[in-house]
């Protein structure tokens, strides 16, 4: 019999997954007829809401004409569409666009962008990539290479490239921007790029740092010869409060990575955008200057189709204004909840709160994640803290109702393990 292997499973302790047979809005209903409230977006995805209606009727349009063809040889309207659409709503700095799959792929892409642009303007000592405590940038090789390490990379250690690390600006933002300036000085011609994600490190547990602090990090990086690369595959598309991270920086990056809310939770797409330095980098007549690039899935007409969908709703306006509703909300909640004794460092950003629980272990591994997981989906809530962190993340459609009871929820969590500590 062969069985579904699923991700971050651990399946000798896991319970059978329920099975979730339709969705709407913040909510996954359950073929055992209960209702879920969505409070982590499917994983950080799902921005409008469940079967946004103007995506999803995009989408089926799309199915009757067109749903995939080779990228290297043509082109379709979708992408084309995608491609203007997503031109108004970027800074024109970012002048190109490369599609792939996912989070992971849009990364890998970037840093093979960065590495390669230097390499064919006669820099090819510049291959060194510095990174940040607790940083993630996705499951693969390359990805986990530059992302922090720890139990989840242990048995791949061996394969993975070296990378040079500093502290996070999320922790201490002397000493990050310190140690980086010294990094930069010392090495000055062998880094290619400097990774980060914007405002949040998301996976690392919900990190928030200034925009002021990034700026600094980006200007000392450029200032170095080095390309700036922005990881916004979590922060794109409004969690922060603005459409996408980087607009709340005065200084750009060189490269960008977009993936999860593009096509508004509903297909894999990534995009990575980049600078014309960067693309005239590859622009020679010489093929072997080319982008050497591709998935099988490049610019899928069903994905450019969902993506350019969700640019018409946020051109409308409205999921902005989603956006200031659920952050207002979201403080409102958060103002409540951190007088609880068990919540330390209580922070939002943009539509995202987050706080530590305190007589945790903070160890991953601690079992804090599992039992919220399964006393919050008892009382009809996905959360899924990390490590023991909580937080919440929830789609823009949500209601104060909706996010009153996940409150709720959280709170008799920690009532019921503080009442058993004492
Ligand atoms: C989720 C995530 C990724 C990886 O995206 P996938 O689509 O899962 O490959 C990369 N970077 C950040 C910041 C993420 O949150």
């Amino acid at each position: 019999m062969l069985n579904l292997w699923r991700p971050f499973t651990q399946h000798a302790i896991a319970a059978d997954a329920p099975v979730v047979t339709h969705a709407e809005g913040a909510y996954l209903y359950q073929a055992d007829g209960k209702k879920i409230f969505d409070a982590i977006s499917s994983w950080w995805v799902t921005i409008h809401g469940h079967s946004e209606p103007h995506i999803a009727s995009a989408i089926r349009a799309q199915t009757e004409k067109l749903s995939q063809i080779i990228m290297a040889n043509f082109t379709h309207e979708a992408a084309q569409e995608f491609v203007h659409k997503l031109s108004h709503a970027v800074d024109p700095k970012f002048a190109h666009v490369f599609l792939s799959d996912s989070g992971s792929t849009a990364m890998e892409v970037a840093i093979k962008m960065a590495v390669g642009a230097h390499f064919h303007n006669g820099e090819a000592q510049r291959t060194k990539i510095i990174a940040f405590d607790h940083a993630y940038h996705g499951d693969t090789i390359g990805t986990s290479s530059v992302g922090a390490r720890g139990v989840f990379t242990k048995p791949n250690e061996k394969l993975l490239y070296d990378v040079l690390r500093v502290p996070s600006p999320a922790d201490d933002a002397a000493a990050c921007l310190k140690n980086l300036e010294v990094m930069l000085g010392a090495l000055h011609d062998e880094i290619a790029a400097v990774v980060i994600e914007p405002l949040v490190q998301g996976s690392g547990g919900m990190k928030f740092y200034s925009a002021d602090v990034l700026d600094q990090i980006t200007l000392m990086t450029q200032r170095h010869g080095a390309y700036m690369i922005f990881d916004e595959v979590m922060t794109g598309f409004g969690r922060t409060g603005t459409m996408f991270a980087y607009q709340q920086c005065k200084i750009l990056p060189d490269i960008i990575a977009l993936a999860k809310g593009l096509t508004g939770g509903f297909l894999p797409m990534a995009a990575t955008l980049a600078t014309d330095e960067i693309f005239d980098a590859f622009y020679y007549e010489d093929r072997a200057k080319t982008f050497f690039h591709s998935t099988s899935y490049t610019g899928n007409a069903l994905a450019c189709a969902a993506a350019v969908a969700n640019l018409e709703l946020w051109e409308s306006g409205t999921p902005q204004k989603n956006v200031d509703a659920l952050a207002a909300l979201q403080q409102k909640f958060l103002d409540e909840i951190a007088t609880h004794p068990a919540v330390k460092n209580p922070r939002r950003c943009g539509t995202i709160t987050a706080f530590e629980m305190e007589d945790a272990s903070g160890n991953y591994l601690s079992d804090i994640s599992p039992r919220l997981q399964k006393f919050s989906l008892e009382r009809g809530i996905l959360l899924r803290p990390l490590g023991n962190t909580l937080y919440v993340l929830p789609p823009y459609c949500t209601t104060e109702d909706d996010l009153e009871n996940c409150y709720v929820v959280m709170r008799e969590f920690m009532d019921q393990v503080t009442a058993r500590a004492a």
